[in-house]
C-alpha cells in the first residue's frame, strides 16, 4: 500500500451539520429567498442553456455583469467556483513549499487549510486585546518574517469588525509582499478598495456571491487585480471551474441592481435590529460583549461559549461558536426574535 504524505496524513474531512434545527444562523447565508422576477429569468435562461457544452472557461457574461454592478474593467475580473476555490487557486499558485504567508488570527479558517495543503509556514499576526486590527503590527509583523503573501478579510469573519479602507491600503502600500483582501461582506460596508485595485501591482481583492447576493449554493466568486495578477488567475485556475448554470444564475441576478441593493438594505436592516437586541440584553444582563458589526451578522464573547452555544442547539436554533466567539447570521424578523427570546432565557438562567 503507498504510504500518505505528510499533508494527507493530517488532513480529516469536513463534517457537516447534519442535525436538523427549526432556525438556521450559523452560516452568514442571506435568508431572503430570490424575487420571482429573476427567479422567471432563470427559468427561462436554463431552458436556453446547451448543457451538453463545456460551460466558457472566461464566465465572461457574469464577469460583465460583475464589472458593470461595480463599474470596472472586466478584463480584470477571475470568476471561481466561490470565493473559496479562488483562495485556493491563489495559494497553489502563489505560494511554495516552506513560503511564509500570514493572516491576522482569528479569520476565516480556509487560509490556514490551503495553507496546510500547499505546505507553505503559516504566520498568525495577533490582534489587540479587544479584537481590532493595529495595521502597523501587520505592517511589521509581515517586513520582519519575510511573508510572501498576506490574507484577511475585511470586513473580518469571524469577529465582524473591520479595518478602514485608508488603513489597508496603507498595508498594501508598504508591503512588497501579495496582499489579498477578502471582502467578502463588503457589501454590507462602505470601505471598499476594489474601485483602486488598478494602482496596486501587489493586490488581489476577492468577492463572493455568496452573502449579500444570496447564492451560496450556487458558488460563484470573483477575484479583481491587476492585467498582470488576474492573468496569471485567469492561467492557474483549472479551465471550467464554474458550471454554465453557476455563470448564467450570477449574470442574471447581478443584472438586477436595484433588487440586489433592496435585499442589501433588507440584510442590513436585519442585522441592526439583532444588533439592538443583543445589545439591549447586554445592558440588562451583562456578562459579555458584543463586538461592532460591519457584516451581516453579530459576534459576541461570551463567558461560556460552549454552554450557551449547547443550549440554543437544544432550542433547535443553529449559531456558529468559533474561536471562542458566539456568530450570529442575521435573519427572518421571526428567526431574530427567538434568537433573542432564548439568549433572555438563557441570560436569566445564568
Ligand atoms: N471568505 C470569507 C471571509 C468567508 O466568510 C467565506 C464564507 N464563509 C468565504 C470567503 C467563502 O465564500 P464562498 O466560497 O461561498 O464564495
Amino acid at each position: 500500500m503507498p504510504t500518505l504524505n505528510q499533508k494527507l496524513q493530517n488532513l480529516t474531512p469536513y463534517v457537516p451539520n447534519e442535525k436538523k434545527y427549526k432556525i438556521y444562523l450559523d452560516a452568514n447565508e442571506s435568508f431572503l429567498e430570490m424575487p420571482p422576477v429573476m427567479r422567471e429569468e432563470i427559468h427561462r435562461e436554463l431552458d436556453a442553456l446547451s448543457l451538453n457544452r463545456y460551460p466558457d472557461p472566461l464566465a465572461t457574461e457574469a464577469c460583465e455583469a460583475f464589472a458593470a454592478y461595480h463599474g470596472l474593467p472586466v478584463k480584470n475580473i477571475v470568476a471561481g467556483n466561490g470565493s473559496d476555490e479562488l483562495i485556493s487557486v491563489l495559494f497553489m499558485s502563489f505560494l511554495e513549499k516552506g513560503d511564509r504567508f500570514a493572516s491576522i488570527s482569528s479569520d476565516f479558517s480556509m487560509y490556514a487549510f490551503y495553507g496546510r495543503q500547499c505546505e507553505a509556514e503559516h504566520i498568525e499576526i495577533p490582534r489587540n486585546a479587544d479584537l481590532t486590527v493595529n495595521p502597523d503590527t501587520v505592517i511589521q509583523t509581515c517586513k520582519d518574517k519575510g511573508i510572501r503573501l498576506l490574507i484577511f478579510s475585511n470586513p473580518c469573519n469571524p469577529t465582524s469588525l473591520g479595518l478602514h479602507s485608508t488603513d489597508v491600503l496603507r498595508i498594501v502600500k508598504e508591503l512588497d509582499a501579495f496582499v489579498v483582501v477578502d471582502e467578502a461582506y463588503m457589501d454590507f460596508w462602505n470601505q471598499s478598495i476594489m474601485s483602486g485595485f488598478a494602482g496596486f501591482e501587489n493586490l488581489i481583492i476577492l468577492r463572493t456571491c455568496s452573502k449579500a447576493f444570496g447564492m451560496a449554493g450556487v458558488r460563484l466568486g470573483f477575484a479583481v487585480a491587476n492585467d498582470r495578477l488576474s492573468g496569471i488567475l485567469k492561467a492557474a485556475k483549472s479551465p471550467y471551474n464554474v458550471n454554465s448554470i453557476s455563470q448564467m444564475v450570477g449574470a442574471v441576478t447581478l443584472r438586477h441592481k436595484d433588487l440586489t441593493e433592496t435585499a442589501i438594505k433588507d440584510i442590513i436592516n436585519s442585522k441592526g435590529e439583532l444588533l439592538t437586541g443583543v445589545r439591549e440584553l447586554q445592558k440588562q444582563n451583562g456578562g459579555f460583549t458584543v463586538l461592532d458589526s460591519h457584516t451581516n451578522f453579530v459576534s459576541m464573547q461570551m463567558k461560556d461559549p460552549r454552554r450557551f452555544h449547547m443550549y440554543l442547539c437544544e432550542k433547535g436554533i443553529a449559531v456558529r461558536y468559533t474561536e471562542g466567539l458566539i456568530r450570529v447570521t442575521a435573519g427572518t424578523r421571526e428567526e431574530n426574535e427567538a434568537y433573542l427570546n432564548a439568549m433572555q432565557v438563557y441570560l436569566e438562567g445564568c
